[in-house]
């Protein structure tokens, strides 16, 4: 130690990450109930229509930047921050000598609650309003603004308790320079869409929000390691690593391939056609998982089939002569959507009506995607798979295969992401074309640790011993039958792990498109006997830490590439 602050939590996805902290606001306190202004009604008057209009002005100006749908959002927002109805609610009030933000509290809290009240489209508006309301208040009190701040200045790191997919899907390396959050585990939300940005990150650092805003900071999202106040040598050292790292994986290229020349198909992992670019300048051979609920979060109803033909038909044009396999709707748990409500409460939505269970009791919804896939996939050159989440038995398994092939697809698989399918997979390879593997839910599953809590990371960790028992047990049951099994859980995303996964038997990789260098390196410094090995050892091992270090020393190419 050299006197400055070091946190320690879990790296997500690797890479130096270095700039000032900005802290993620979530909450603007509340004005106190009867603050009163000095007197000059007229003068709090204007400054509040100032406020108002210069929210809406920078709402607009970064629905602009922003474009699509988000641009539809935010001018939306522009326009409740404009509303007159409620700027003659705020003047009455400041007549009455109530403080200017405490005006703004009341008038957007008494349209909150009757949009709330109305229910369905209108109550999630709810939430806007509020935003909008935060954000008058923040330039009335001189607080910060919540929410992410823009670029254009120099790239920050953001630090936060935890990041919705909403804070973080408008942002790119260009503006962060890495995350750092004090919850949320190797497979949350956070870790994921910092891996398909190819921003640094580590989650599940205690103590990070307590870093104070504007503190430089250098994060290693490789070893968990955070530093405040970093002395400058340092910094250079650690981008001098990156870049020589970087240099090592922008030299591996082609299709993936064990040492031996096993062909390992590299795959990638995709929200939808945004997510396109990167995983093909990545050299992504095709799409190993497309996880359509993106498509349908934050919306009153589910897409059209029109629209789904469009987004899928997008992905499939990328792929000529590629695979492309789709997930149909995983809603529940932590994927919510608005319009496809859990039946009644669920005091574990983990556990609940989610994944393959929720798309069968929604048989409009169901057979809309369907029809979607199907035109897609009669419609182009690359080949189309189809599979759906959350399989746990038999039946399901046979009733999925069976509504794919009415459907007219042609290639219906599951994930093997609940235990009890693992188990039975001899049971279930036959019923289904092909199997992936999902590692976030099956260890979730598999050691009764919810995913999301931080606080668990240690048993969500894919190097579980039982973990890689369960994925063996899979594998080897679809090998077996003749059919492939990939693995698109972000135990696929860890170079020395994948290189476990092939010797365990798996057939193919999905990950993060900015995973996939690192992984097409690493398969290409082993031999498949030497993953085999790996893969024994780590078996063999007592323990997650112990079972990384038997296969480490299978696996003596990593060492160059400083994993
Ligand atoms: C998984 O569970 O491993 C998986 C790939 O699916 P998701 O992370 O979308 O639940
Ligand atoms: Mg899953």
């Amino acid at each position: 130690m050299d006197g400055t602050t070091a946190l320690s939590g879990t790296g997500v996805s690797p890479g130096i990450g270095f700039g000032p902290v900005h802290l993620l606001v979530v909450e603007v306190p509340e004005p106190p109930v009867g603050a009163r202004h000095d007197g000059d009604a007229e003068t709090e008057r204007t400054r509040v229509h100032n406020a108002l209009e210069q929210v809406a002005a920078d709402l607009e100006a970064r629905g602009e930047t922003a474009g699509g749908e988000a641009q539809a959002v935010l001018s939306a927002q522009a326009m409740m921050a404009r509303d007159p109805a409620l700027a003659e609610v705020v003047d009455t009030a400041i007549g009455q000598g109530t403080a200017g933000a405490r005006a703004v509290y009341d008038a957007f809290g008494g349209y909150r609650d009757a949009l709330a009240a109305a229910g369905g489209y209108l109550a999630e508006r709810a939430a806007d309003l509020d935003d909008v309301r935060d954000r008058a208040i923040a330039v009335l009190t001189g607080q910060p603004m919540p929410g992410v701040p823009e670029g254009g200045g120099e790239p920050f790191v953001l630090v936060a308790r935890d990041l919705a997919p909403a804070d973080t899907a408008l942002l790119s390396r260009e503006v962060v320079a890495a995350f750092v959050t004090e919850e949320g585990g190797p497979t949350s939300h956070t870790a994921i869409l910092a891996r398909a940005l190819g921003v640094p990150a580590v989650v599940a650092c205690p103590g990070a929000t307590g870093i104070k805003a504007g503190t430089p900071v250098l994060v290693d999202g490789a070893t968990g390691i955070v530093r405040a106040d970093p002395p400058a040598d340092e910094v250079d050292v650690a981008r001098k690593a990156d870049e020589a790292r970087q240099a090592v994986l922008a030299a591996a290229t082609g299709p993936g391939m064990t040492a031996d020349g096993r062909p390992v198909p590299l795959l990638a992992n995709i929200g939808g056609p945004a997510d396109l670019p990167a995983a093909l300048a990545a050299g992504a051979e095709g799409v190993g998982l497309y996880r359509t609920e993106f498509l349908f979060l934050d919306r009153a109803q589910a897409p059209g089939e029109e629209e789904q033909y469009a987004a899928y038909r997008e992905v499939l044009d990328a792929f000529p002569g590629g695979r492309v396999i789709v997930r149909t709707l995983d809603a529940g748990a932590d994927k919510p959507l608005a319009f496809l409500p859990p039946p009644g409460e669920e005091p574990n939505p983990a556990l609940g009506e989610r994944g393959l269970r929720m798309f069968r009791a929604h048989r409009q919804v169901m057979e809309t995607q369907l029809r979607a896939l199907a035109r897609a996939a009669g419609d182009g050159s690359a080949r189309l798979a189809v599979m759906a989440p959350m399989v746990a038995t038999r039946e399901e398994a046979d009733w999925f295969a069976k509504a794919c092939r009415t459907a007219g697809l042609p290639e219906a698989g599951i994930m093997i992401e609940v235990p009890s399918a693992a188990l039975r997979a001899a049971d279930l390879a036959p019923a289904v074309d092909f199997f992936s593997i999902g590692t976030n839910d099956l260890a979730q599953y598999a050691f009764a640790a919810d995913r999301q809590l931080g606080s668990l990371g240690a048993l969500q960790d894919p190097w579980q011993p039982a973990l890689l028992d369960l994925i063996h047990i899979a594998a080897t049951a679809a090998v077996s039958a003749g059919k492939g099994c990939g693995v698109c859980g972000e135990a696929a995303a860890d170079p020395l792990l994948a290189c476990v996964l092939v010797g365990l038997g798996v057939t193919s990789l999905s990950m993060g498109a900015a995973s996939l260098p690192a992984v097409r390196a690493a398969l290409a410094r082993h031999t498949t006997d030497q993953c085999g090995l790996a893969a024994q050892a780590a078996r063999a091992a007592g323990s997650a830490d112990e079972a990384r270090a038997a296969a480490r020393t299978q696996l003596p190419g990593l060492a160059s590439l400083a994993m």
